[in-house]
Parts: structure tokens; sequence; C-alpha cells
């Protein structure tokens, strides 16, 4: 049925949105006429409930002749809920590895080579010099990508590798089963019987005693015998409150590399191969730019950014240009207003004053021109970065004592002149809306 419903989806909507917000969308469930549609983000859940949704229904009584309401979850949501089924194992948390978290999909940067030679030189040579590799940084960054690359290219070498990748919590939730349901040893066997351990978010391990008194002896099982363990951290081992020093101890005995944000260069270099992978030609580089200036932390985040950008312009059949970004992202993200140019301050002050621009830098002595020059160039000390001298020169190569005496002299008549400051605060706040 699901196919045919994103089939009916992809003749009447346009091909960007089918292959970002419908395909992506699986059918889970249908019982008790509500059918349980699994979406890998918010950003799609928002979609579906709000422009999807009632065509959704709609085909789904064409097609049934049944009143089906759709209910739509989040596939971490998913995860979580998912109770196993009683009579199966419980401790065999078999998270599959994202076949898309390759070292050749992953973008070097200043802020991550580090990381990057660590993790392609721990796969290479599992169990070896880096082991335990532990990368650690804020959410966001690369490192879970990292990971699985790790697993990924360890695969391509060996495909018969036996690797398991989890998180923490999942490596909790599996030993605490296997005390409840009497099968230690197999959980044992499960995680110690292995060529990698891949364990994802280790700050949870925080104040899980015997969680952590179980994984100390994994740990240790599976370096005696130069088995290769990878860990991933929110922050410096260290400083993860309530783990015990010897765990601390173990997971510093390989190295240690941080991943911290990238920098503009390299978030532009990101949104390019986001494009490429995702086929999208023809987005003008100061899109690119835009979007990397105004996503400055998380790389998830910039990918989203990316992708509502082409939704928004797709929905409103537009090309993408950094007008359509700007809408898109509204709202997302850094919102500094960009640096405010004394061009600009002098354009707009000419403006309101009906004279051009010229005559504010210009040499002209005459009354109604002096005193706009001077709020000009009061206004491009207080709302710009620019040095006296820097803005003299902007003035038409004026002296920068100049510059200070016009700013002393609006300063002293604001005081008294209580036209004047209105004039001027109107002035700023149209500058700086
Ligand atoms: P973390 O585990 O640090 O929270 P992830 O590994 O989940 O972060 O990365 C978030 C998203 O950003 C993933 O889709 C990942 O592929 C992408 N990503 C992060 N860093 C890079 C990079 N340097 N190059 C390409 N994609 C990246
Ligand atoms: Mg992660």
């Amino acid at each position: 049925l699901w196919e045919t419903v994103q089939n009916e989806f992809k003749q009447s909507i346009t091909p960007p949105t089918y292959e970002n917000v419908v395909a992506p969308a699986k059918a889970y469930s249908l019982q008790n006429h509500q059918l349980t549609v699994v979406l890998p983000t918010d950003y799609h859940l928002d979609w579906w409930k709000k422009s999807l949704n009632i065509q959704l229904k709609h085909i789904l009584h064409e097609k049934t002749g049944e009143e089906i309401e759709p209910i739509y979850v989040l596939t971490k949501d998913l995860m979580k809920k998912a109770d196993p089924a009683p009579d199966q194992p419980t401790y065999k948390t078999q998270t599959p590895l994202n076949p898309e978290y390759t070292f050749d999909n992953f973008v070097e940067g200043r802020t991550n080579q580090f990381a990057y030679a660590s993790a392609f030189a721990a796969s290479e040579q599992p169990g070896g010099l880096y082991n335990p590799l532990l990368i650690y940084g804020d959410v966001g960054l690369g490192k879970t990508h990292l990971m699985q690359a790790i697993a990924n290219n360890m695969l391509v070498h060996n495909p018969d590798a036996k690797i398991k990748y989890v998180t923490s919590e999942n490596f909790m939730n599996d030993y605490i089963n296997s005390i409840k349901t009497g099968t230690q040893e197999q959980f044992r066997q499960e995680y110690r019987d292995l060529d990698a351990l891949l364990v994802d978010d280790v700050q949870f391990f925080s104040e899980k005693n015997g969680t952590q008194l179980e994984f100390f002896n994994t740990f240790n099982s599976l370096h005696d015998n130069n088995k290769q363990i990878v860990l991933t951290a929110d922050q410096n081992p260290k400083e993860i409150p309530n783990l015990t020093d010897r765990l601390v101890s173990r997971f510093v005995w390989g190295l240690t590399v941080e991943i911290t944000a990238p920098d503009l260069e390299t978030r532009i270099a990101i949104l390019n191969r986001k494009a490429e992978e995702e086929n999208l030609q023809g987005i003008p580089n100061e899109v690119f730019n835009f979007i990397a200036s105004k996503i400055n932390t998380n790389v998830r985040e910039l990918e989203g950014a990316l992708m509502r950008v082409r939704v928004f312009a797709d929905l409103h059949k537009t090309s993408i240009n950094e007008a359509v970004a700007r809408e898109a992202l509204q709202g997302i993200g850094n919102d500094a207003p960009a640096t405010l140019s004394i061009d600009l301050i002098q354009k707009k002050v000419a403006a309101h004053f009906n004279i051009n621009q010229s005559d504010i830098t210009g040499k002209k002595r005459v009354k109604n021109i002096v005193i706009p020059r001077q709020i000009a160039m009061y206004l491009s000390r207080e709302l710009t970065d620019n040095s006296l001298p820097r803005i003299g020169k902007e003035f038409g190569g004026k002296d920068h004592t100049t510059v200070l005496h016009a700013i002393d002299k609006i300063e002293k008549q604001m005081t008294s002149d209580s036209n004047l400051q209105k004039e001027i605060n109107s002035l700023k706040k149209d500058l700086r809306p």
C-alpha cells in the first residue's frame, strides 16, 4: 500500500519535494485504522502534519475505501518505544550501520582533521596503536559519522569482521535485560566475541555504576585480545561527572581526540559536498556563504538548513538564490545582522535629507549639507566598528579630527535638541531594525 501511496504523491508534487519529504517516509504499521508513518527528522514531521496530511488521508481513502488516520512518529522515538518481543533474547541490540557514513563522505577541515586521520588509521589497523580511540566534542560535529566510517572501512577490508555498534544506553539496556533474564553469559559472549566494539556517547554511563563495572570488564577483555574499541563522548572523559576513575583511565589509554565546530571554509565545503551528493546543481556561491555564516556550530543543522532552502524554493517554484535562502531560514541559526557599511549609512542619511551621497562625502560647507554629513559620521561611529581615520577616509578623505569634531558636535546638540534626537533615533532604527 505504501508504495502506491508514494506513487500517488509522485504524480502530484514536484520531484524535489518528493525526494526530500515523501521518499524518506516509511510506513511502519497499519492497525485499527491507523497508519503509522515513520519520519527521520522533526522537519519531515512538520511537513507531513502541515502540508501532506490531508492529501495522504485522501489517497488512503481512495485506495482502501476506509477512513485511515495517519500517525506520524520519528524514527528515534520509535526505536525508544519498540518493545522487544518477550521470548527473544533481549541483550542483542543490533543497530545497523549507516552506509553513508564513510571517510569519503566526510569533509576534512582544520577542526576535525586530527580526528579524521586518527579514525582512518584505527580502521586500517584495528587493535593497533589507537586502542581505544576516543573522539569527543559537541553534538552534530561528526563523531558518530567518523565512528561508523571506521566500521564501514573495516568491513571493506574484511567483510566478515565482527563489529558491534551501540550507544552506551543500548549497552546498558542489554546488560540490565541480561540480568533480568538470566542470560549474562550470552550477553558477555555477544559483547566480547568481536573484532571491534563501537560505543557511542559514553557520557550516559555517568552515575550508572553497575553498567560501568560491566563495561570495564568488557573493555578489558576486548583490549587484552587486541580488539579495537572506539568510543565517543560529548566532552573530555576526564570531565564527565560520576565516571569511575579507573574507567576514565581506560578511556584515555589509547588516543583521545577532540572535534570542534568547523570553520567557515569547512562549512562551505560541507554544503558544497551535500549539494553534490543530492544532485543539486547551479546553487550560487552566495547561498552557500549565506547558509554557512548563519549556521555556525552544528553540521546537522547545516544540512537541515540546506534542505529547508531547497524545499522552500521548490514550494515557491523558484530557483535557489540568496533571497530565497534568507526567507527560508528566517529565525533559524545565528541572526546577527550583517555588518553595516559606512556606504549604506551615507546613502540612508542622504535619502533622508533629500541630498546626494556625493554631498555627504564632499566638501560643501552649507548648513543643509554639513549637518547631515556630521550625522552620518556620528552614525558610522555608533553603528559600525570602523576607526575614526577609516571613517574619515570613507567621507572623501577627511582627517580623523574632523570626524571627532563632528561626532562631538552632534552629541552635544542632541542633549538640547529633542527633534534632532528623534531624527537620529529613527535613522538608527532604519539602519538596524
Ligand atoms: P555527532 O555524532 O557528533 O553528534 P554526527 O556524526 O551525527 O554528529 O553528524 C551529524 C551530521 O553531520 C551527519 O549527517 C554527518 O554525516 C554530518 N557531518 C558532520 N561532520 C561532517 C563532515 N565533516 N563532513 C560531512 N558531513 C558531516
Ligand atoms: Mg552522535
